[in-house]
């Protein structure tokens, strides 16, 4: 990192050209604000490069908004507070610095949910991530940190039994094929071809220290060491979302258990929430989604009004990184501050229920002015 080099030359020469740019780091990081960060290292000497690689490397995305920057470790957040404390406040509906965020993984607080029409909603998944405390995250860890990281999240989830009782698959012991099978049946995480990753240096040293870990239907499955420690699913195919989001509570609350049992907590505050690699999954860490046909609906020009006003934010079924074909899309939750995991997860059940609602409307060649929501 560029640490030694940016006390000897000045600010101005140092200060990234933004002027292409448009993501939340961009808009934020104005010369002033680099004047007041960027002498600062965190305890593990993570920078503002570090921080902001990523964003200045990649100027937009061509289908969401991206934040730009990352967290090196826990401390980031508050060592370059003037950078991040504006960006959270941006990218999570107006998150102020004295907020307190809220939980709540009682999957009983959620209102049905059990019947998405499966001729529609092709499957549902939730994911969160998790960070354990006293390592540097993704896009600072060393090698050592990783692999502990890795050795680990073995010990502890080989104690999961039952329904959840698994096995771990590290990447490196896999073929191609094995490996390009997962991604492509949607359970694992992509080969780091995604330019967000690469520039924000969590690509080193690939595929050593990561893995997954999935129980024998795959329906619980845990990824280590990608964009952060862990990334815990459930997913299944249909429309009951209710029972995915009930094996997501009971799992992730075991697995917290297990891993406070080691002496490792996951890295949380009452501010923040779940401390997590991108700002943009502080708090919850959840995106609760379906794969859901709206051939119809998706075309029409109210589309991305619907989605806004239900809080909603729509991908392509192959991940973040691809767009949508043939009407299927990833529709999930654009929220991860300030709304409990319960209430997250209930805009998903309802406003998908509506989405499917006006599909099959305009499927009868009908208006759907009638059903257009309020904003939430
Ligand atoms: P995230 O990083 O939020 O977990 P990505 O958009 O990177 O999600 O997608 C990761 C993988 O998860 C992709 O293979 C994607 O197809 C799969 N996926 C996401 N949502 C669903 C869903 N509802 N059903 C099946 N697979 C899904
Ligand atoms: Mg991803």
């Amino acid at each position: 990192m560029a640490t030694l080099s940016v006390k000897r030359l000045s600010a101005e020469e140092e200060y990234p050209d933004l002027s292409q740019h448009n993501n939340h780091m961009a808009k934020v990081l104005s010369l002033d604000v680099f004047k007041t960060i960027r002498d600062r290292t965190t305890p593990n000497g993570f920078t503002i490069d570090g921080v902001i690689q990523t964003g200045v490397d990649n100027p937009g995305h061509p289908f969401i908004m991206t934040v730009g920057c990352v967290a090196g470790d826990e401390e980031t957040y508050d060592v370059f507070k003037e950078l991040l404390d504006p960006i959270i406040e941006d990218r999570h509906g107006g998150y102020k610095p004295t907020d307190k965020h809220k939980t709540d993984l009682n999957p009983e607080n959620l209102k049905d949910g059990d019947d998405l029409d499966p001729n529609y909603v092709l499957s549902c998944r939730v994911r969160t991530g998790r960070s354990i405390r006293g390592f540097c995250l993704p896009p600072h860890c060393s090698r050592g940190e990783r692999r502990a990281v890795e050795t680990l999240s073995i010990e502890a989830l080989s104690s999961l039994d039952g329904d959840l009782k698994g096995k771990y698959y590290a990447l490196k012991n896999m073929t191609d094929e094995e490996q390009q099978q997962l991604i492509d049946d949607h359970f694992l995480f992509d080969k780091p071809v995604s330019p967000l990753l690469l520039s924000a240096g969590m690509a080193r040293d690939w595929p050593d220290g990561r893995g997954i870990w999935h129980n024998d239907n795959k329906t619980f499955l845990v990824w280590v060491n990608e964009e952060d420690h862990l990334r815990v699913i459930s997913m299944q195919t249909g429309g009951n979302m209710r029972e995915v989001f009930n094996r997501f509570c009971t799992g992730l609350t075991k697995i917290e258990a297990l891993f406070k049992q080691k002496g490792c907590p996951f890295m949380w505050n009452e501010h923040l929430g779940y401390v997590l690699t991108c700002p943009s999954n502080l708090g919850t860490g959840l995106r609760g989604g379906v794969h859901v046909k709206l051939p119809n609906l998706s075309k029409h020009d109210k589309f991305e009004e619907v989605l806004k006003r239900l809080r909603l934010q729509k991908r392509g079924t192959g991940g973040v990184d691809t767009a949508a074909v043939g009407g299927t899309f990833d529709i999930s939750n654009a929220d991860r501050l300030g709304f409990s995991e319960v209430e997250l997860v209930q805009m998903v059940v309802d406003g998908v229920k509506l989405m499917v609602d006006m599909e099959k409307s305009l499927e009868k060649g009908r208006s759907i002015n009638d059903l257009m929501p309020a904003q939430k």
